[in-house]
């Protein structure tokens, strides 16, 4: 039987929060990678354009 570790790992949260981005038009936020991010493969569910930002960590819901 294998239990789980309850354990918190920040760098493996940092690195959930880094794949989250903001649109820069329209402010939705999707996950994808930041290497597809670059080369702008990914295109923004609302207004379909393909500039980001990265979410910044601590960040509150203030859209
Ligand atoms: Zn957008």
């Amino acid at each position: 039987m294998v239990i789980m570790p309850r354990q918190k790992f920040p760098e493996a949260e940092a690195r959930l929060f880094r794949r989250v981005f903001v649109c820069m038009h329209c402010g939705a936020k999707l996950r994808a990678d930041p290497a597809k991010i670059r080369l702008k493969k990914v295109k923004c569910r609302k207004c379909k354009r393909r500039e980001f930002r990265p979410m910044k960590r601590g960040q509150k819901s203030g859209a």
